[in-house]
């Protein structure tokens, strides 16, 4: 069928949808289905379940409601899953599969948002915690960063369920409630009890990927980004030691100083820049897409690749996708106006990059700081999971799943230079991906953790088929059939 007589090239996706609905009768449903979805999402962040700093403004109630909200809203899920509540808020759901040989599928999002301060909340176009659907959005906090993700994980069981599928692997799903502020008394304990009760997982997705309209690589195209891997969390800790004594009398140098020229040299020599493997992937993925130009660079990474390497570091977050960065985050020092202090500290924030080590790091910051008397610590090293395959099981069942209903869209596997909850799995889980299939308008990316948070409601059905495929395809206990 031509729409080219409806009004050309610029036809909106409502007028899409109109045609699409007198050809195939179908699309209505559609439309209806991303409504509901909508409508579910939006009662869901009128729980204010926000991730304080502080564990002393931890208020649970709120958990406990969007736990009964959740159990009103998939009845089916909740009558069939077993739920275990890990640590009173973190919900662990089973979907016991028949054939227990089989390793598990983890499914994880998390409850809990970032606060909204109150002058903050005041510039908002829509409350943060109203959950109104407005202008073709669902807004408020948790819209993107994720309980759009609770929502699509709990619509795909629950319509399995009412299809009648029973799931010969074991499938989990896993909603953190902490996940803002570390996801330590969640997520890691969720990876503590699969560790202490031997279950193995041959995969899990969580948050991280998306798809995307806009991406900054193929802006003309519909991006889904299935994230193959992410930069470790790490921090360092620098130490000056002076002498403390009178500021009427003081040495050529203190140790407040001595700290601020280890800083400079820190921020002057950052680590090489340096392609790594899931990003290599991802330009390859992409490859075939881009004008040629730029393809012509890509496909000859061996010749060209300081070129494209290069052409990375034009902006902050391109240049976090090609090398162990640092941030200096926590200074202090010094304890009175007119004493030199004996002592002060600085707190370097590392995330490396796949094949980076800790080691590597240290050593780094030692010979561009070079100086003996800056004592140099890392701090407990959080590990982050090994990069998963951009050809491997996980990453074929969720591109199957995409293309299944968004065929044109471009998959790409990849690196988030950000660290989430699945960190944590990196003991338990063969494959982790990072990857829920919400789409997302890249102008839009900014309203996690910013202001206006929202979501396009007409997506919203789009996401629940790709996340019932992802789903279903696990249960069968086959990747890619
Ligand atoms: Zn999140």
């Amino acid at each position: 069928m031509r729409f080219g007589i409806l009004g050309g090239g610029g036809m909106t996706r409502s007028g899409l949808a109109i045609v699409l609905y007198l050809a195939t009768g179908g699309s209505a449903f559609a439309e209806a289905d991303s409504q509901m979805i909508a409508e579910r999402l939006a009662g869901a962040i009128r729980y204010e379940t926000v991730s304080h700093e502080d564990s002393a403004d931890f208020e649970g109630a709120p958990f406990d409601a969007l736990e009964l909200y959740l159990r009103e809203q998939y009845p089916r899920t909740h009558a069939v899953l077993r739920l275990e509540k890990v640590n009173a808020y973190t919900l662990l759901y089973e979907w016991s599969g028949s054939e227990p040989d089989l390793a598990g599928a983890l499914f994880m999002s998390h409850l809990d948002v970032v606060p909204v301060e109150a002058e903050a909340a005041a510039n908002w176009s829509h409350p943060p915690f109203g959950g109104v659907i407005e202008e073709g959005y669902v807004w408020g906090r948790g819209a993107l960063d994720v309980k759009i993700g609770v929502i699509l994980w709990l619509e795909a069981v629950e319509a399995l369920l009412e299809e009648g599928v029973i799931p010969r692997r074991t499938i989990f799903l896993s909603f953190g409630h902490d996940e803002e502020i570390g996801g330590d008394e969640g997520a890691r304990e969720v990876a503590a009890i699969f560790a202490s009760r031997g279950i193995e997982l041959a995969f899990l997705f969580d948050e991280g990927g998306m798809i995307l309209d806009g991406h900054p690589l193929l802006p003309d195209k519909v991006v889904a980004n299935v994230v193959t891997a992410e930069k470790a969390y790490y921090s360092v800790e620098l130490t000056a030691r002076g002498i403390s004594g009178h500021s009427s009398m003081p040495p050529p140098s203190t140790a407040i100083g001595q700290l601020a020229r280890a800083i400079a040299r820190v921020e002057e020599n950052p680590m090489p820049a340096r392609i790594s493997l899931p990003l290599r992937e991802m330009l390859e993925a992409a490859s075939p897409h881009l004008p040629f130009s730029r393809r012509f660079a890509i496909d000859h990474l061996w010749l060209l690749g300081g070129f494209v390497k290069r052409s990375f570091l034009d902006t902050d977050l391109n240049a976090s996708f090609v090398r162990t960065s640092f941030a200096v985050t926590l200074v202090s020092g010094g304890v009175k106006e007119n004493v030199i202090p004996e002592i002060a500290q600085a707190t370097v924030n590392v995330r490396i990059l796949p094949g980076d080590t800790p080691e590597d790091v240290l050593a780094h910051l030692a010979r561009v700081i070079d100086d003996e008397g800056i004592e140099i610590k890392g701090t407990d090293w959080g590990e982050g999971a090994p990069a998963a395959s951009a050809t491997g099981p996980a990453f074929r069942l969720a591109s199957a799943s995409i293309a299944d209903v968004l065929p044109e869209a471009v998959i790409l596997p990849g690196l988030v230079p950000g660290a989430t909850d699945s960190r944590h799995f990196s003991g338990v889980a063969r494959e982790v991906l990072r990857f829920v299939p919400m789409r997302v308008g890249m102008d839009q990316v900014g309203g996690a953790h910013g202001r206006d948070e929202r979501i396009a409601v007409d997506g919203l059905a789009d996401s629940r088929a790709i996340a019932i495929g992802m789903i279903r395809r696990a249960a069968s206990g086959s990747s890619s059939d």
